[in-house]
């Protein structure tokens, strides 16, 4: 019998067993649990029940809260909305620009902080494994990293060049590991894992060199495939005869593969399958948040994918760094280090220590959050419903997630830095056009599930350390990154337990429009259980590392599914989005309106932990002094 998991039974680590018998609560009120520390709590995590439901109830029951016959509680400089790394970052720089006195409160809907930024933390004997909920590394930070996020990284005592030091690319490919790819039974018949994958993949973290990959055709040779497909496959891979030649020049062959999706390059140019084709199903889905129906046959050729060998394209230095600049610049627990190093900046009590080295243990204190003897305050809990100017300042409503009690509160500033498409159903003043242009900005959904292994025994066995799943609910499996630093030492003997990553993105087949498939699919992840969940977590890692020696039921111990229903901001698509409309979309999306500024990744298109702190230092500076 499948015993369920529950988040009740991982709630707080080891809790349950200190005091049985006793509810959460009843051990709070007892003394025997102390304040809640949201990192452990395991079950259906990220954007979690309890978080969301009144910003939807603005966006679809058409909601509206008054705040104006409320007595004002309280009286900020400013009010940040979102506690995300924008967030926490625009706090930051407003203190820089206006003083170490200024008052400012950071209000999150969450009952953590860092919004994408998120940190799972599991224990396992004496022994706690930490791990990314949600945004993972620093990407290409030679190439992407501004003058000012540079600067910020400094402040808050950030070398990337130690993770050289830190992260163990030897690990893996040392062991004989390498990538692999999985063909499930459902699509293709037959439960396959096809080891020695020798292909170049956007963001690796391991060296070209040290993949243990095989030469192509015999990779591709043990596809469960027809043998017709195989063979296209085999030519995508190592052939150029696809050159585009008819075209004028590069920026012409740019302009065609702007406008086709990879799947119809694949099919019209390469003349592929489907059976072929079916190959690349999952491949695009944890990098672009989208199907490759969805994806720009041009972003494909900017990221490692086949096909583009032979066409002569205008170089690209951002995308090129992706595929060149290590895939190395991982805290433990992703960036949810860089929030944590925020958080410890703005409200010193809630996190001892000093360096990037110490944040690592150091065990946040959610209590200290928001006291109100301190210049900067963090509100968990609470969605604001509410922005609006006033003849004495922005009038704000929250409410507070748990008992919905609404509050208002003053500021002579504010930041929004929460989701873009949800200012126009808070902020008055906007006008229909910014409104418009604001809702452009459609998240996509997606899952990251951690599940803590009793070993990774099996994984040694087969010989990956991560899996592509091509059809399969998870299009991403794989050993957590071997990170070692400030007294903390990641797995590095197969015996030991381990935190799995799994990816899974929802998609709903037959919609061509990417919009409208990224809010479909929301819809689909937001119908899914933890149960549901937990499902295809024990069924995709036993049809893969089964014939390793795995066991679903003996080998996991705990499950956190990290749901973003809103994860990656929405990024330039040219397959709907025309380059030029777009800039002038985003520039009106956020334009400041009176002494109200709009920051998050959102507000840059681009899903990235630099845009967000672009974002916010832009919208920092924006403020009007008076
Ligand atoms: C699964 C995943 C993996 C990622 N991996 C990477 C990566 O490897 N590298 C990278 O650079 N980036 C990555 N990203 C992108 C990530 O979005 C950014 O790195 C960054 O964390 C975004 O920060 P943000 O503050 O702009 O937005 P968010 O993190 O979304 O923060 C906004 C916060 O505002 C809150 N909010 C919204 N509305 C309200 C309201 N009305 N009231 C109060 N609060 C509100 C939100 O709930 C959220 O907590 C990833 C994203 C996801 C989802």
């Amino acid at each position: 019998m499948t015993h369920k998991l529950t988040r009740r039974d991982f709630l707080d680590g080891m809790a349950l067993t200190i005091a049985a018998g006793l509810a959460p609560c009843e051990q709070l009120a007892q003394g025997l649990l102390s304040a809640p520390y949201p990192p452990v709590l395991t079950g259906l995590r990220g954007q979690h029940d309890g978080s969301f439901e009144a910003a939807h109830g603005m966006a679809f029951e058409r909601r509206r809260y008054r705040v104006g016959r409320l007595p004002v509680a309280e009286e900020y400089d400013c009010i940040v909305v979102g506690g995300g790394i924008s967030g926490l970052a625009a706090a930051w720089f407003y203190r820089e620009r206006f003083g170490r006195d200024a008052r400012i409160l950071v209000l999150d809907n969450h009952d953590d902080f860092g919004g994408h930024a998120r940190r799972n933390e599991f224990t396992v004997g004496d022994r706690t494994l930490i791990g990314y909920g949600g945004s993972e590394s620093l990407q290409s930070p030679a190439t992407n990293f501004s003058p000012v996020v540079k600067g910020l990284m400094k402040r808050l005592g950030v070398d990337v060049e130690r993770f050289r030091r830190y992260f163990d690319q030897a690990l893996y490919p040392g062991l004989g590991l390498s990538r692999a790819s999985f063909f499930d039974r459902d699509r293709f018949g037959v439960n396959r894992l096809v080891t020695g994958d020798p292909t170049d993949w956007v963001a690796d973290d391991i060296p070209r060199d040290r993949r243990n990959g095989r030469p192509i055709e015999p990779f591709i040779g043990d596809f469960p495939l027809p043998s017709a497909a195989r063979r296209q496959l085999e030519q995508l891979y190592a052939s150029k005869r696809v050159t585009l030649a008819h075209l004028a020049d590069d920026a012409a062959r740019a302009d065609y593969l702007a406008h086709v999706s990879y799947v119809e390059f694949l099919r019209k140019d390469w003349g592929l399958c489907d059976d072929a084709i079916a190959y690349f199903g999952g491949r695009t889905l944890d990098f672009f948040g989208l199907p490759p129906n969805l994806v720009p046959a041009l972003d494909a050729s900017l990221f490692a994918y086949p096909g583009f060998a032979g066409i002569s394209l205008p170089p690209d230095e951002a995308a090129a760094a992706e595929l060149d600049e290590p895939y190395i610049y991982h805290f433990p627990d992703g960036n949810a280090s860089v929030a944590r190093l925020l958080v410890r900046s703005l409200v010193p009590s809630a996190i001892p220590g000093s360096t990037m080295d110490d944040i690592v243990l150091a065990r946040a204190r959610y209590e200290e959050l928001d006291r109100p003897q301190h210049k900067a305050r963090i509100r968990l809990d609470s969605t604001v419903v509410r922005v609006v100017n006033g003849a004495a300042g922005v009038e704000v409503g929250y409410l507070r997630n748990h008992d919905r009690v609404l509050h208002r509160l003053r500021s002579r500033h504010v930041v929004m830095a929460c989701f873009n498409t949800l200012i126009p159903y808070v902020t008055g003043g906007l006008s229909d056009d910014q409104a418009g242009a604001l809702r452009l900005n459609v998240k996509s959904p997606l899952v990251y599930s951690k599940v803590l292994a009793r070993n990774w025994t099996p994984w040694v066995e087969l010989g990956v350390h991560e899996i592509y799943g091509v059809a399969s609910h998870h299009s991403r499996v794989k050993l957590d990154y071997p990170v070692a630093m400030g007294g903390y030492r990641n797995p590095t003997r197969p015996e030991e337990p381990m935190v799995l990553h799994l990816v899974h993105v929802p998609t709903v087949p037959g919609i061509d429009e990417p919009r409208s498939a990224l809010r479909a699919s929301r819809g689909l992840l937001l119908q899914a259980t933890f149960a549901d969940h937990e499902t295809a977590i024990r069924r995709d890692l036993s049809r893969m590392l089964g014939p390793g020696g795995f066991d679903d039921q003996r080998d996991i111990l705990a499950l956190t599914v990290n749901r973003w229903s809103h994860g990656y901001a929405w990024g330039l698509n040219t397959l709907v989005d025309d380059e030029g409309e777009a800039k002038a979309a985003m520039k009106l999306a956020r334009q400041p309106v009176g002494n109200v500024t709009i920051a998050n990744s959102d507000a840059g298109w681009s899903a990235y932990a630099h845009a967000a702190i672009e974002q916010a230092h832009r919208a920092v500076n924006e403020l009007r002094e008076s």
